[in-house]
Formats: structure tokens, sequence, C-alpha cells
């Protein structure tokens, strides 16, 4: 249990006394429409962010230090210094309220390393949630969108969740008001990461050798699809301008995709940069059949059901 900051007999903001736990969602592009290369070296980006119930979970508790452990994917692999964006995270906020940055955080990653899912974006939006419920810092959500903008494209979405439409390199986040739908998924994980750079530069190169698809442009019939409510309608309107690039760097992918579609899924498309494939199915019992077919074609390292939109990242 965590309890809100209330001014001490010194009038000084104490923060939760307890630990204090939150879950974050991964994140899916329904729509990623990769513009030019601005000046500040970001592309301009018109996307729909849609965050699923795939999870990762940060607890923070008091100490004298700042120190990050962590279990699950990437476990051994992933830096735990002042690199990991969970620590960033911190020290941003800390930097920005005026506290020492003094916590002990623990990660609980489900999330795979570099797989097109925001999983570090994700990390740092728990971090801002979580250091500014212990600290008792009490920042409006502005606040925390304005530090997690700086931290990375995606990190303000992930601070909001549901289905939301970004703009400018991503960070400009407004939500999508929809009636509430459920949109059933199946993820497919592949072996290691891609990096996102090296995607955005894969596509440029394509661009200029004239071999890259039709850039996708505006979201506005992935928006009119989502309002119909038909899965059938929204897996014809999913697009991603990675895609391309992706599958140029790893071209294991279109067996995956192509299993995917075999299966019978609505739709399939690869998440963000990649490598990670996500399918559409028409219903959750449809999404487990599917999910059976695709791990039974072993065309990646583990498959899982999920479903979306799920909220941002919360206390619980
Ligand atoms: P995106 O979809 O936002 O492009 P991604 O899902 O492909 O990202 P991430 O898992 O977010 O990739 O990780 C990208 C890189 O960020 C990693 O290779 C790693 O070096 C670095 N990183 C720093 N902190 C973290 C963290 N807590 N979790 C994951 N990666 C982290």
């Amino acid at each position: 249990m965590t309890e809100a900051w209330r001014p001490d007999d010194d009038g000084q903001r104490r923060g939760a006394s307890g630990p204090v736990r939150v879950r974050v969602p991964a994140k899916v592009n329904l729509h990623l429409g990769v513009g030019p290369l601005r000046r500040d070296g970001y592309h301009e980006l018109n996307t729909v962010y849609h965050a699923i119930s795939i999870h990762d979970e940060l607890t923070a508790r008091r100490g004298d230090t700042l120190a990050l452990t962590m279990e699950g994917e990437g476990a051994g692999e992933l830096a735990l210094d002042d690199t990991n964006l969970v620590i960033r995270a911190a020290h941003a906020l800390a930097g920005y309220a005026g506290v020492l940055p003094h916590a002990r955080l623990h990660l609980r990653k489900q999330i795979p390393l570099a797989g097109g899912l925001a999983g570090g974006s994700a990390d740092a939006a728990a971090a801002l949630v979580a250091c500014d419920a212990l600290w008792g810092t009490g920042l409006s959500r502005d606040e925390l969108a304005g530090i997690a903008a700086d931290l990375g494209s995606d990190v303000p979405f992930l601070i909001h969740g549901g289905t939301a439409l970004g703009t400018g390199r991503g960070e400009a986040v407004s939500p999508v008001l929809a009636r509430p739908t459920s949109w059933h998924w199946v993820v497919a994980i592949a072996d290691g990461g891609l990096s996102t750079p090296a995607a955005y530069r894969e596509l440029d190169r394509l661009r200029e050798a004239g071999t890259a698809g039709p850039p996708l442009g505006s979201t506005d019939a992935l928006l009119a699809a989502l309002r119909q409510r038909d899965p059938r309608v929204l897996a014809a309107a999913l697009g991603n301008d990675l895609q391309d690039a992706a599958l140029a760097m790893r071209p294991a992918l279109a067996e995956t995709l192509k299993a995917g579609e075999a299966a019978g899924a609505l739709a399939g498309l690869v998440s963000g940069s990649g490598p990670t494939c996500v399918f559409l199915a028409g219903d959750e019992k449809h999404a487990v059949r599917l999910a059976a077919d695709l791990t039974a074609a072993a065309v990646c390292r583990e498959v899982r059901v999920a479903h979306g939109p799920v909220a941002g990242a919360r206390i619980v």
C-alpha cells in the first residue's frame, strides 16, 4: 500500500511510507507514418499508439542511494547503471523537483529488449510515476509528460496509455476518443533485438534508393476504422512505414508474418522498429487458437496473447 505525500510536522513533503509498485504496458503502433528527417535528426511522425497487456513492473523503496536491480527479460544483459532508462528517469525527476535521487528500485521485466514494443520507454515512464509517489514530489501529469519527452519520444505515451495519436517526433500525445472496445492480439517475440536508430537509417536508405513502399501519411483511415469497432475493418487499416526496413534487416520476419497469415490472423505487422510481430485476432478465442498455431509453426522465440487498450504507468 502507498500513501500520498502529506506535510510533516516541519512542513517537509514526505512521500510514500511503504514501497510503491507501478505497472506499465508495452505499446504497438497501429499506424506508424514516418515523414521526412528533421534538422534535429528525428523523423516527423504520424502515429497511433496502442497500449497492450504485456507489462513491466517497477517497485520503488526508500534508500540511501539510487540503486536498481532486475529480473526477467534481459536480466544479465541490460546494464543497471546510469545508462539504464530507469536510472536516467529517476535522475531527471529528482533534478526537476530539487530532491535527492535516493531509492531502491526493482524492475520485473516481461517486455522484450529492443523488441519494438518500447520496453525501455515504458520503464522510464514507470520510474517517473513511482519516484514521484515515493518522493512526494506531486508533479502534475503535464509536468511528468514534459520530463518524459526529454527522456524519449515514446515515454509520454507510456504514462498516458490507452490509444492515442502521436505527432512531432512522437512525443506530442493526444487521446483517441473511441467507445471502449477491446482488441485481441497475438504477439510473436523474436530472438534478439533490432536497433531503432538503425531501422530509421535503413528506411532512409531504402527511400533514397527508391525501393521503399509509398509513405502511409495521414492517420485518418486508421482513426475511422477504430470508430467502427470491427476487427476486420481495423485489420485493413493497420500500417507501419518501418516494416520494410525491419524486413530488410531481418528477412526471417517475412516467415513469421506469413505463418500468422496462414494461421488465419486478420492482419499481421511488425511492431514499431521490430523485430516483434503482432497479429490481430477477431476475439479472445481466436487469439488463443492463433497463438497455438503460431507456436507450432516455430517461427519465433515466444508467442503471447494480449489485449488492448490498457492503462499507462499506474500505481498498483
Ligand atoms: P522502441 O520501440 O521505443 O524503439 P524498443 O522496444 O525497440 O524501443 P527498448 O527495449 O526500449 O527497445 O530498448 C532500446 C535500448 O534502450 C536497449 O537496447 C537498451 O540499450 C536501452 N535501454 C536502457 N534502459 C532500458 C530498459 N530499462 N529497458 C530496455 N532497454 C533499455
